[in-house]
This record gives C-alpha cells, structure tokens and sequence, in this order.
C-alpha cells in the first residue's frame, strides 16, 4: 500500500483525522494506495503556514524565487521515468504519454514561470505634462489552486508555477481521484530547498478540501479547473467574499473540416484529437463536423484508423488507448453511448467496453468509439462526455457550421482545417471559443492566453494573463 502525506509547512504530515481515502489503479481496478481524508482543520494549518511564509516569499528576490523554482524543474526532469510511471498508474493513461506529455509539461510549467518574471515590466502613463502614473504590481497572498485528474501534474504546475512566480504563497489541491504526482512533487520541493510554507498540497475531497479553500477568508484567490457544476459552486461560495477567480471548465469542442483540408493531416489530427487520453483533455473535438464532399471518404478512413487503435495496459509501448480515471467515470461514458443510440444515432466503432487479460481484467476500458446519425442539439451532441467518443455531422454551408458549433452551452476550444486562409480567419473570427486551432491541434505556446468563454470559464491562464491574475495592481499619480 502507498500511503501520501499532506505537505504543509515544509513537512510531510499525517492528516488531522487521520482518515484515508482508497486510491484506485484504474488499469487493474484495484487499490493500490491510501489518499489523507483531510479536512477544513488541514486546510486551516496549510493556510496559516502559507499566510506566515508570504511576507518573506514576496519580498525574495525574482533571481532567488526564479532559482528555486529552476531547480525544481530540474528535480522534475531528473525523475521523469518514476513521475510518468506513477501518473500513469494513478490516472489509467499510457505510460509513453505522460512520458512525453504529461511529466514534460509540468517541468516547463515550472521554467516557463520562472524565466517570465525575470523580464517581467510595468505601466507608466504620463498625464498631458500634468502628471506621471506608474502601475505597481505586487502578489495578493495566499492562493488556492484546485486542480482536475486528467491531466494531474500538468495542470497542478500550471497553477502552482505562475502563483509562486508572480510572489504568492500557495494552498493547492490536487483531484483526490489523481493525487500521487502531487504527492511527489511535494518531495521534490523538499529537495529543492523551497521555504516552509511557501507551497502547501493538502489532499481529499472537493466537498470538504476544495470548500474550505474556496471558503477560507485568508485566502483571497482561487484558481480552479474543473468541471462547470464545480466552478459555479466555487463561484457562488468566492463571489459575495469578492475573491479573484480563474475558473477554466468544461468544453464540447468542434472540429469542423472543410473539404479543402489536407485530408491526411486533418485525418491523423483528428485521430488524436478526439481519442488522446482516452478522449479525456478538456480540448478534445468531441462534435466532428465534416463537410458534405468528403463526408464518406472522411468518415471511411476515420473508421479504419479508429478500428487500429490498440486499448491495453497502458504500461505497453504500443498501448493507443490505456484505461478511463475511474469505475464510476467508465459508467457515465458508457452511459452516453447508450444515450446517444437511444437518440437515434448509429454506432460506426468501437461503443463497447474492453474487458483485458488477467489482472487488468477489472481495468476501466472503453473502445474508441465513433456515432453518427444524431442531430446537433440533441443531448449528445451538447453535454460534455469526457471519454473516448466522437460524433460526426455533415454539413453544407459555413453559416450551418457555425450555428452548429456554436450551438452549445461550452466555448473552450475549436479546431478547423482548411487550406483557404480567408475562410480561415473568418470562421476562427466567428467560433465562439476562447482558443481555436487551424490546421493542428494542441500547438501550445505557454505565451498565449488560454481558456473559455460561455460556461466553459471565467479568465484566461497562461503568459502574462496568469501572472496578471495572481498579482494586483496599484496606479501611484504623482502631479508634475
Ligand atoms: P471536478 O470539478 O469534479 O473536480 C475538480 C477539482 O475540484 C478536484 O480537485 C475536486 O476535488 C475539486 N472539487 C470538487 N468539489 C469541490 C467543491 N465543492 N469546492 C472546491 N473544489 C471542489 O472535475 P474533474 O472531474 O476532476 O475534471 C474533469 C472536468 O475538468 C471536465 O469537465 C473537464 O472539461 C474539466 N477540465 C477543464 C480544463 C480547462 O482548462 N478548461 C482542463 C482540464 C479539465
């Protein structure tokens, strides 16, 4: 059994109650480890260390705060084999993923944040010979960083890394379903020497951990991924307590291809883009719309190369597809597809759960799954899945693309290929989505910034956008 410890004041410690969660090995079904049930009196000692380690961390130098959080990004890569192994067992993804992915990312998180605030600079505004303004910036506090499971230490650094940077101390959460590279990364940073109180993990569940962050007084930001029913229940606790919030949400994302695509880059993208992580990346194009010409041939060669895709143990080189994050999460992808046919729609492949050998038998798997048929507002076609299931619509015209698209509750990302430039930049333009990709999918420049709009969030992440977020400003106007 592997047991993880709550990280609170530079020490890994035992929770207050004393109570474990079980944590799953969703590739075999299985506990394998045992998560702190911690709770508000946790969340209350990590507050107060980070509160007291705050005045010292925001007056460290940029160099020193940069230096440490350099080497912890070294620390990152230095375990990459150990972290992608533990992600991967922890979350169901195959090990090469977080390999290249996953573990990669979270170290550049930590660089990209670090480097940043050596060249970061501030606003002056003169004032018509009447006046000189400056813009001061400086760190709130204590922030709250809650994360999700699909992409655990990815998305954790992501939060984590800007807030440290920009001068912040930190009480961060990790999804209780994926809490192990938290847990390691939590060494890592005793490794490095970070100061006591400086980043604070405390591990457990949303309703007890994730409210009393949202809830606690001393801590005056959060930022928060996640699903929407979960970022409207933070919002309604943070809102009236005036805190900052990042909310980055669900999505229901399009990939609209043009018949004037480069079919094969469009084909293998999509490939990608609707089953990497098992379908399980908030940017995933989960609605394929395709346009009339190419809607057979398209369809065909998606058929085929979905059909090749291998779902296995996810510790296999040659595993596509690992296991879905959880039994219960398995149920509600299943459920969709049974909702989806029930809907009228007709299942072209996979739809079926994988049942493995020996002791991955009681894994979570789940075919990579392609339904057409259904129309564009139907319950499928709007709600977010989160799994390895796509739907393909056909259509004719730029405007009934685009009312489709644009049709659900969500704006996260989008993804378009064409090879008219024109079309290109008129249709981006008209994408109600904070993010749209043309001719790729998931090219990230860290610089840019990133999020939703409609329910899919509030805020962007990223570049200067998170390191304005996790700072406040002052004008000082001085009178010439
Ligand atoms: P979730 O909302 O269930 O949980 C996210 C985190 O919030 C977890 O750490 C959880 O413990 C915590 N939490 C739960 N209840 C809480 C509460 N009342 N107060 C505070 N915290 C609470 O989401 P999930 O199932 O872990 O992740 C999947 C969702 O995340 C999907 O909807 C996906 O689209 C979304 N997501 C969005 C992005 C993005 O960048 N927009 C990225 C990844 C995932």
């Amino acid at each position: 059994m592997e047991r993880i410890l709550n990280y609170i004041n530079g020490e890994l410690v035992e929770p207050i109650s004393k109570n474990y969660l079980d944590n799953i090995d969703p590739s075999r079904g299985k506990v394998y480890g045992e998560i702190p049930d911690s709770d508000e009196r946790d969340v209350q000692l990590a507050t107060q260390a980070a509160k007291t380690a705050f005045p010292t961390w925001a007056a460290t130098s940029r160099e020193e705060r940069s230096r440490l959080m350099l080497k912890v990004a070294n620390l990152i890569d230095a375990n990459l084999e150990k972290l992608a192994k533990a992600e991967s067992k922890d979350n169901g993804k195959p090990v090469k993923l977080a390999t290249r992915v996953d573990i990669p990312r979270a170290s550049s998180n930590f660089r990209f944040f670090a480097t940043a605030i050596l060249h970061e600079s501030t606003e002056a505004h003169q004032t018509d010979g009447l006046a000189f303004n400056y813009t001061e910036r400086s760190p709130l506090g204590v922030a709250g960083c809650i994360s999700p499971w699909n992409l655990p230490l990815y998305l954790f650094t992501w939060k984590i890394a800007p807030a440290l940077a920009a001068g912040n101390t930190v009480v961060a959460k990790p999804s209780e379903i994926t809490p192990m590279t938290a847990f390691l990364l939590s060494e890592l940073c005793i490794e490095a020497g970070l100061p006591k109180g400086v980043l604070n993990i405390v591990h457990g569940l949303g309703p007890k951990v994730g409210q009393a962050i949202s809830e606690h007084p001393d801590i005056p930001l959060i930022s928060f991924t996640g699903g929407t029913a979960t970022g409207k229940q933070i919002a309604a606790t943070a809102a009236p307590m005036f805190k900052k919030l990042s909310l980055e949400l669900g999505g229901k994302n399009p990939n609209i291809i043009f018949a004037d695509c480069n079919f094969e880059e469009a084909l293998k993208t999509t490939v990608h883009s609707s089953f990497a992580n098992q379908g399980q990346i908030c940017l995933c194009g989960s609605r394929v719309f395709i346009e009339r010409p190419i809607y057979e041939k398209f369809k065909q060669a998606l058929i085929a190369k979905t059909n090749a895709l291998k779902v296995g143990d996810p510790a296999d080189e040659h595993s596509n597809l690992g296991a879905v994050v959880s039994e219960g999460h398995m149920k509600k992808v299943l459920s969709y597809i049974e909702l989806a046919k029930s809907e009228g729609g007709i299942v072209l492949a996979g739809g079926k759960q994988v049942v493995l050998e020996s002791e991955l038998s009681e894994g979570y798997y789940i075919q990579p799954t392609i339904i057409e048929g259904l129309s564009f507002d139907c319950r499928t076609n709007q709600e977010e899945i989160f799994g390895p299931v796509i739907t393909l619509t056909p259509f004719d015209t730029e405007e009934e693309v685009l009312a489709m698209a644009n049709s659900t509750q969500y704006g996260l990302a989008a993804t378009l290929w064409t090879s008219n430039l024109n079309r290109a930049h008129s249709v981006s333009s008209q994408l109600n989505s904070g993010i749209v990709w043309v001719n790729c999918w998931l090219l990230r420049d860290l610089r840019t910034p990133f999020g939703g709009v409609k329910n899919s969030g509030v805020g962007r992440e990223g570049g200067w956008d998170a390191l304005q977020f996790f700072s406040q400003k002052k004008n000082v106007c001085i009178k010439l």
